[in-house]
């Protein structure tokens, strides 16, 4: 991976350490990498956030010195944090090795959404022609790209502020583009499979991912959309995952020390993984469930196993998220994940 691996010390009084193994956050439970290192940085100088594992709900904290580390440990274990939204962090000093954590077992890949079993998840492959994809390709090529940390992206429509991972309603960017009359005319086809599906769809997110670049695991935000999520993949393919995460057990519970490596592995039992193959010119429905209960999550690979096959991910894969800007408050039957009713 290139990455630096870390492992926890076997030891629980070891202060020598200017990394820090912290559970209870990280992307997957709405904390993201600047927020995390901005927090750790009131302490001192952080060169780095890791994921310590694809769960991203543990990270590793690296601090230049060993000081800031003891500081930040003191200050942030087991207490309510009220930069993180009143959340308890689970702090235990690291050591930098190359031990592997061998958490990133690969799933079997389904190639349709029958198969994964997800209420509310429906992939359409050939939802559009080859020629149509290279229309929608030559629109947004010339259209106003932003700049993230690894991906490109534009929005329209409403804006998306990826800090606070909602949309900015007072920023209206007026209407869909004419470019994508013909998928949204296409979309409503999906009312047919389930009434329920909400086709009105006024958000726009296109996304450029360059190869081995993949998206952190995520439930979109209940309160910023609506319950139906279109994603029309062109280009290149990739995998995508599903995870369930069941009640966190760290939550609340203080950390025992000592036994490390075994709490590691028993929280990997923590989530159900399910992944499925994105082909482009395919579109992916989340509805229901699939929308409001799993995360997505697109691995960090340039090569993916499917079936008996190797699949290079392709020079890009573009991705179209089409969304509802939702006004008021989630609803959903899903309040552990809602940001509206928390
Ligand atoms: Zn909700």
């Amino acid at each position: 991976m290139g990455l630096p691996r870390f492992t926890c010390p076997k030891g629980r009084d070891d202060e020598s350490s200017p990394h820090l193994y912290v559970a209870n956050c990280g992307p997957a439970v709405g904390l993201s990498y600047e927020i995390i290192a901005s927090v750790f940085g009131t302490y001192g100088e952080v060169k780095g956030v890791y994921s310590a594992d694809e769960s991203g709900t543990r990270v590793i904290v690296s601090f230049q010195e060993k000081g800031s580390a003891q500081c930040a440990l003191k200050e942030l274990n087991g207490k309510p944090c009220s930069s993180l939204g009143g959340r308890s962090l689970h702090i235990q000093y690291s050591v930098q090795s190359l031990n592997k954590i061998n958490s990133t077992e690969s799933v079997p890949v389904a190639t349709s959404a029958s198969d994964l079993n997800i209420p509310g998840l429906f992939l359409i492959q050939d939802f559009i022609t080859a020629k149509e994809e290279e229309e929608l390709l030559s629109a947004v090529d010339c259209g106003p790209w932003k700049h993230l940390a690894k991906r490109r992206v534009q929005h329209y429509g409403y804006e998306f502020c990826y800090g606070i991972r909602n949309v900015n309603t007072n920023q209206y960017l007026g209407e869909l583009p004419d470019f994508v009359s013909q998928i949204l005319e296409r979309v409503r086809s999906f009312q047919t499979l389930d009434g329920a599906i909400d086709v009105s769809l006024d958000q726009l997110t296109v996304n450029e991912y360059p190869p081995g670049v993949g998206l952190s695991p995520h439930i979109d935000t209940h309160s910023a959309f609506e319950g139906s999520i279109f994603s029309l993949s062109l280009a290149g393919p990739c995998i995508m995952e599903f995870r369930k995460y069941t009640t966190s057990t760290w939550q609340g519970k203080p950390t025992t020390s000592g036994d490390n490596e075994d709490q590691i592995s028993q929280e990997n039992l923590d989530f159900v993984r399910k992944s499925i193959y994105l082909p482009p010119r395919s579109i992916l429905l989340l509805s229901g469930e699939s929308r409001y209960a799993w995360h997505h999550y697109i691995p960090h690979h340039k090569v993916d196993k499917v079936k008996d096959s190797l699949i290079r991910r392709g020079s890009r894969r573009v991705s179209f998220t089409l969304r509802k800007v939702r006004k008021g408050p989630c609803r959903c039957e899903f309040p552990q994940y809602c940001d509206s009713q928390k």
